[in-house]
C-alpha cells in the first residue's frame, strides 16, 4: 500500500479522500487555489501547497503544476477526486511518466469512454443496450435534423463532450430543433471546447440508474448495485439513493452484468459507474434500460453504496491502484437496507438555483444514528464563486426506504447555515413529498413540483423580518447610547419613559422597506406585518436568529432573511432614479455583455445584460420602462453579487 498521497481536488471530496489515506497510514499532500487558503481540506491534510491563482484553469486545473508538487513532495500517488483532472487521460499518462501512480483507470479506458458517441459505438459492439437515436460523424444542421425525425420526437440534443449536464436541450417539435441545436452547440463549445452533438431518443418518464463497477489489474471484475438518480435539476443530480426503489434481483443481475461487460470491453481498472436511462412508464424490466454514458472515476453519489455494503469505496481505489486483488467477489456482498444522499448547496432556490457565496457564518450539520456528512467546508468558511457550490452531503442509512427518508429528511431539518443562501428547506421539502416516498417519480420531478417545494419567489417573510430589524435596532440603540454624545442616547431621548415611534428603513435581503419601530429605554419595538417584536425578547423556538457583523440572519423553517441597517449615503444614487429600478448583479460572476446606452429608452422586461458565472448564462431584463440613467461596469468585467450595474430612471409625467 502506498505511504503517501497527493490529492488533486478540493471540497468535501478532498476531505473525504483525506479521511480514508489517513486511515490506511498515509501522509495526505492537499493542493489549494488562493481563494482556498483556509479551506476546510487544506486544514485537514498534512501538508497543503498553493498551486495558483483562484480560477479553476490557473490551478486545479493545472496538471503540470500539480505534477511538479507531487514529485517535490515524494507524492507515491495522486487520487483526482471527480471533477477537475479526474477523466483527463493527458493527466493520467503525465502521471505514469513521471513516476506517479495516477488512482483511476488506464488512460486508455478513460479515452474509450470520454465522448459519448465513441462510448456508444463501442457499447453496440459489446452487446450493451443503448439508447436509440445518432451518434455518427456528420454534424451538419440538416442532416441532424434528419436523424431526428428519424428517431421521432421528443429527442435529446447532447454534447458528445458533455458533462454536469452542460450542452444537452431536449426537443419536442422540429420547428424548435435548429434553435435548440445552435444553443447547445454554444454551451458546448464554450465549456468543452467541443461542439459535437449526437441525438437521441428522449426516453418518456425516464429514471437514471446507474451500477457501481470496480475491477482490478488481475482480471477480476465486480458490480456494487445500483443507485437511482433520477431526482435532478437541469440534467444534474440532487437526490440519490440506493438501492433503486422497484428493482428485481432479476433485472439487477442483467444490468449489473451490462455494467460490467461494459468496464471489460475497456480494459477497466478502479472504481466506475456505468449510467442507464430507463423508461419509467413501464415496470424496470430487461428491455427497458439503455446505457448513456460511463464515468471513470469515483461518483459524487459513492457514500450510498458504500452504506449498504459497508465497503470504503477510496479503499478499495487505493488497493487496486497499488496492485492488490479486489477483495470482494461477485455474489458475496450484501445489500444491506436503503441509503439516500441529498447535496446540500449554497444556492437560492428561490431565485432559479443562482449560486449563493460569502461567508458561512454559522453552519451546523447534523448527526445521529444513520447519519453521515461529507462535509467540505467549516464554519467560518467561505462558499467562493469559483467552485462548485457544494457545501455538503448528507448521507442517511435505514433499515428501510421509509427509515432512510424520516431520517434524511431529520437531519436537513437540523441544518442551519447562515450567511449564503443553501437549498436545505428545499431538499427536505423534495423527500417528504409523497410521491417521492411512494417511489413514483421520473427526472421531471422537481421541475413539476417547484411551487410546492418552495422553489419560487416567496413573499417577505413578516415575522423573520420583524425579529431581524428588532435585532439590529436593538444593536444599534446600544452602540449609539455607549457613545455619550449621540442624540439618541438614554440620557436624552427615553428618560421621559414615553416611547418615540418611527417609520425606519432597514434592508431585507438587499431591499429597502419599512418598519413600524418603538423607541424606548426598554429598546426597540418593531412592528412589521401581523408582529410585534421587543428587541430585548428576540428569542422564539421557530428561528435562529445569527448576527454578523452589521447584519442579521434570520433562519426561519429552513428559509433565510437577512436584515441589515439601511445606509441612506449608499443608497443616495438609488433615491435619486426615485422610484425607477436598479438592476443589480444577481451572482457573482462576469458581465459578458451590456445590450445599452445611457440615455436609452426601454421597455419593462427589455433586454439589459448578461452575467455569466458557472459557465452559464442569465440575462438581466429592465424591471420598470425608463431611461438607462446610469451604468456601472462594462463587458468584461467581474462583479459581485448584489453590486448595482444599471440605473433606470422613470420618466416624469407629461406635465
Ligand atoms: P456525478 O454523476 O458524479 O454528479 P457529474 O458529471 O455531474 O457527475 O459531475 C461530477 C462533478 O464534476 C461535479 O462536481 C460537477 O460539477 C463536476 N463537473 C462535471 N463536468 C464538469 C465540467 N465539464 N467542468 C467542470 N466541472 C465539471
Ligand atoms: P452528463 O455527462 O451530463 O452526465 P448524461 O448522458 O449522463 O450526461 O445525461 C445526463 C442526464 O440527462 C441523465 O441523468 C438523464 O436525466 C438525462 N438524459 C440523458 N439521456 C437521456 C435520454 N435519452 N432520455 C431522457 N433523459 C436523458
Ligand atoms: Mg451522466
Amino acid at each position: 500500500m502506498f505511504t503517501s498521497v497527493l490529492i488533486a481536488n478540493r471540497g468535501e471530496i478532498a476531505c473525504r479522500i483525506i479521511r480514508t489515506a489517513r486511515r490506511l497510514g498515509m501522509r495526505t499532500i492537499a493542493v489549494f487555489s488562493e481563494a482556498d487558503r483556509q479551506a476546510l481540506h487544506v486544514k485537514m491534510a498534512d501538508e497543503a501547497h498553493c498551486i495558483g491563482p483562484s480560477p479553476a484553469a490557473l490551478s486545479y486545473l493545472r496538471g503540470d503544476v500539480i505534477l511538479d508538487v507531487a514529485r517535490a513532495c515524494g507524492a507515491q500517488c495522486i487520487h483526482p477526486g471527480y471533477g477537475f483532472l479526474s477523466e483527463n487521460a493527458g493527466f493520467a499518462e503525465a502521471c505514469a511518466a513521471a513516476g506517479v501512480v495516477f488512482v483511476g483507470p488506464p488512460p486508455s479506458a478513460i479515452r474509450a469512454m470520454g465522448l459519448k458517441d465513441g462510448a456508444k459505438a463501442l457499447m453496440r459492439k459489446a452487446g450493451v443496450p443503448v439508447v436509440p437515436g445518432y451518434d455518427g460523424e456528420r454534424q451538419e444542421a440538416g442532416f441532424l435534423q434528419e436523424q431526428a425525425a428519424r428517431v421521432g420526437y421528443p429527442v435529446l440534443i447532447k454534447a458528445v463532450a458533455g458533462g454536469g449536464g452542460k450542452g444537452m436541450r431536449k426537443v419536442e417539435r422540429a420547428e424548435d430543433f435548429a434553435a435548440a441545436l445552435a444553443s447547445a452547440q454554444r454551451e458546448a463549445q464554450a465549456s468543452f471546447g467541443n461542439a459535437g452533438m449526437l441525438i437521441e431518443k428522449y426516453v418518456s418518464a425516464p429514471r437514471h440508474i446507474e451500477i457501481q463497477v470496480f475491477t482490478d489489474n488481475h482480471g477480476k471484475a465486480v458490480h456494487l448495485f445500483e443507485r437511482d438518480c433520477t431526482l435532478q435539476r437541469r440534467h444534474q443530480k440532487v437526490i440519490e439513493e440506493a438501492p433503486a426503489p422497484g428493482m428485481t434481483n432479476a433485472v439487477r443481475k442483467i444490468m449489473g452484468e451490462a455494467a460490467v461487460a461494459a468496464a471489460r470491453a475497456v480494459n477497466y481498472s478502479g472504481a466506475g459507474t456505468v449510467e442507464f436511462i430507463v423508461d419509467g412508464s413501464r415496470p424496470l424490466a430487461a428491455d427497458t434500460f439503455w446505457f448513456m454514458e460511463m464515468n471513470t472515476r469515483l461518483q459524487v453519489e459513492h457514500p450510498v453504496t458504500e452504506a449498504i455494503t459497508g465497503l470504503d469505496l477510496v479503499e478499495m481505489q487505493f488497493r487496486v491502484a497499488a496492485g492488490e486483488p479486489l477483495q470482494v467477489s461477485r455474489g458475496e456482498v450484501a445489500c444491506n437496507g436503503h441509503a439516500i444522499e441529498a447535496r446540500l448547496y449554497a444556492e437560492d432556490p428561490e431565485t432559479g438555483f443562482l449560486p449563493s457565496t460569502g461567508v458561512i457564518h454559522v453552519l451546523k450539520l447534523p448527526s445521529g444514528e444513520g447519519i453521515r456528512v461529507d462535509a467540505g467546508v467549516d464554519q467560518g468558511g467561505a462558499v467562493t464563486p469559483f467552485y462548485d457550490p457544494m457545501i455538503a452531503k448528507i448521507i442517511a442509512h435505514g433499515a428501510t426506504r421509509k427509515e432512510a427518508i424520516a431520517r434524511l429528511a431529520e437531519a436537513l431539518g437540523k441544518v442551519v447555515v447562515a450567511g449564503p443562501r443553501s437549498n436545505a428547506g428545499f431538499l427536505k421539502a423534495l423527500v417528504l413529498q409523497p410521491a417521492f416516498a411512494q417511489g413514483r417519480f421520473d427526472t421531471g420531478f422537481i421541475e413539476r413540483h417547484v411551487t410546492e417545494l418552495g422553489a419560487v419567489r416567496q413573499p417577505v417573510d413578516d415575522k423573520a423580518v420583524a425579529f431581524g430589524a428588532a435585532a439590529v435596532f436593538s444593536k444599534a440603540q446600544a452602540s449609539r447610547a455607549s457613545q455619550r454624545d449621540d442624540p439618541w442616547s438614554v440620557a436624552d431621548a427615553f428618560q421621559l419613559g414615553a416611547a418615540r415611534r418611527m417609520a425606519e428603513r432597514i434592508l431585507v435581503d438587499g431591499a429597502p422597506l419599512s418598519v413600524d419601530v418603538a423607541w424606548s429605554a426598554a429598546g426597540p419595538a418593531v412592528t412589521f406585518g401581523a408582529q410585534d417584536v421587543i428587541a430585548a425578547n428576540t428569542a422564539d423556538p421557530e428561528l435562529v436568529i445569527v448576527p454578523a457583523g452589521d447584519d442579521v440572519f434570520v433562519l426561519h423553517h429552513g428559509r433565510q432573511t437577512q436584515v441589515s441597517l439601511f445606509d441612506p449615503l449608499e443608497h443616495a444614487g438609488e433615491d435619486a432614479a426615485e422610484g425607477g429600478g436598479t438592476v443589480r448583479s444577481p451572482m457573482h460572476g462576469k458581465l459578458i455583455d451590456v445590450f445599452v446606452a445611457i440615455g436609452d429608452l426601454v421597455q419593462k422586461g427589455s433586454r439589459l445584460a448578461v452575467v455569466e458565472a458557472m459557465k452559464m448564462e442569465h440575462l438581466l431584463v429592465a424591471p420598470v420602462a425608463g431611461r438607462v440613467a446610469s451604468i456601472s461596469a462594462q463587458a468584461g468585467q467581474q462583479v459581485a453579487q448584489n453590486a448595482p450595474l444599471i440605473g433606470i430612471e422613470i420618466l416624469g409625467g407629461e406635465g
